[in-house]
């Protein structure tokens, strides 16, 4: 089922239509704007760059505070250990 007019483009459809002529839309792509951006290969108007920015910081920032933990987990390990062996 295909709307009458492209709501991304506001063309005006062919009633069995299911690809807009004027932008590409179509049911598959949800009539999105996406579709006509990903038809000629430029980045979204709505492109998250932020988000985008943040994802690409966020695994640098995390590894070394996981690596932080590791080396505290290790090292109660080690105390733990020599406290054992300590006590035997
Ligand atoms: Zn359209």
């Amino acid at each position: 089922m295909s709307p009458e007019v492209c709501p991304n483009c506001g063309e005006l459809l062919p009633s069995r239509a299911k690809t807009c002529p004027g932008c590409g839309s179509d049911e598959e792509t949800g009539w999105s704007e996406a579709a006509h951006a990903d038809r000629l290969g430029l980045p979204d108007e709505n492109f998250d760059y932020e988000g985008f920015v943040k994802g690409e910081l966020t695994p640098s920032l995390a590894r070394p505070r996981s690596i932080h933990w590791l080396w505290w987990l290790t090292a109660l390990v080690l105390i733990a250990l020599f406290l054992i062996f300590c006590l035997h």
